[in-house]
């Protein structure tokens, strides 16, 4: 059984890091882990993640009751989305969302509702082991209604399997899982790495 408290130590030094890079400015962006089948930690709402202790989690039940670290917090406004993530792959440890520029830049190079990856090696990261690899990230319109954003998401993957890991919201940022904290984390650095690459590509062609 996975101890919560390091739990919730792994998610404040992620958000330190992501905060460190300009991917978790203010207060925007959450990060959650699975405590147990029904349960996982969820930041709570308006921290900022540069500076987040253990106490600023809420204990989140995928029924939709709550129960916060400190009394008065509430979870965070994008919760709906982790519920959905975690209710959808009952395997996965972690969810982490986070808010970069590049993100948001990238989410604007289609209309479309994916977005394809280049053909880097470093999407072997994000499972894909081919050749010259098409690599596609499903890509969500943004609603003021987090809520809505939850059952789009829900709808998709409840039809299809994810072939990665990731998934972005328009204007808004990226949502990825993995079966444990660190590989939740190495995957937002990654999806981040092939962000950035795609931006400067851009200005390199022109
Ligand atoms: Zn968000």
């Amino acid at each position: 059984m996975t101890n919560p408290l390091t739990l919730r130590e792994e998610l404040c030094s992620a958000a330190n890091y992501f905060h460190d890079r300009g991917w978790m400015w203010g207060t925007g962006g959450n990060l959650s882990a699975r405590i147990s089948t029904d349960r996982y930690w969820v930041t709570a709402s308006g921290k900022s993640k540069g500076t987040l202790t253990p106490l600023d989690f809420i204990d989140m039940n995928l029924d939709g009751t709550w129960e916060p670290a400190r009394n008065g917090d509430k979870p965070s406004a994008e919760t709906s989305i982790h519920q959905a993530i975690y209710s959808l792959f009952p395997d996965i440890q972690a969810c982490y969302h986070v808010h970069s520029i590049e993100a948001n830049l990238v989410s604007n190079f289609t209309q479309q509702d994916s977005i394809a990856l280049p053909p880097l090696e470093m999407v072997k990261g994000l499972g894909i082991w081919e050749e010259n690899p098409t690599c596609m990230m499903p890509l969500f319109e943004n609603h003021l209604n987090v809520p809505t954003i939850a059952q789009n998401i829900k709808d998709y993957y409840s039809e299809t399997k994810p072939k990665i890991p990731a998934l972005l919201i328009r204007n808004h940022g990226v949502t990825v899982w993995g079966q444990s904290t660190e590989q939740a984390r190495n995957t937002v650095e990654l999806v981040e790495y092939i962000f950035r690459y795609m931006v400067l590509a851009r200005q390199t062609v022109g």
